[in-house]
């Protein structure tokens, strides 16, 4: 898999921006309506409805907590694509590490291919790894 051209960074950007976007529009609408939900808990006095409440909030603020550590991943590759990151943009950070980590066919005499193949970028571009990094790490972790 050879490094993303400037052109292909230049999509990936966008894809991201365009995610940003929408993620932080989707947090900011989320959190307006858990704060709501918590403000008419405490003025209404309602003890049959506080429990079904309660549980839409904390519902909201796990779905809250989930998109902003997305919204991180994305800045991080932004900054990543700008080259402000350690890694440049693309680059599968555990074969970067430890090549031996990756269940990616390597091909013998040759040095391990670190790029992240660009289907995956398109359909996840603040992906960090490889799908056959993920799948060693997670394959050792039942081990261990
Ligand atoms: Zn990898």
């Amino acid at each position: 898999m050879p490094k993303p051209t400037k052109a292909e960074l230049n999509k990936y950007k966008k894809l991201l921006q365009s995610h940003l976007a929408s993620l932080r529009g989707d947090v900011g609408s989320m959190r307006d309506e858990a704060l709501r939900a918590s403000e008419q808990d405490s003025s209404v006095d309602h003890l049959a409805d506080q429990g079904t409440d309660n549980y839409d909030q904390s519902f909201l603020l796990g779905l809250i907590e989930n998109e902003e550590e997305t919204i991180q991943m994305i800045e991080e590759s932004l900054d990543r694509i700008d080259g402000d990151g350690e890694q440049p943009y693309g680059m599968c950070l555990f074969c970067a590490d430890d090549p031996s980590m990756c269940r990616r066919k390597q091909q013998k005499g040759k040095k391990h291919d670190p790029w992240i193949p660009k289907e995956r970028l398109e359909y996840i571009p603040w992906a960090r790894n490889c799908v056959e990094s993920q799948a060693g790490l997670e394959q050792d972790r039942e081990i261990a």
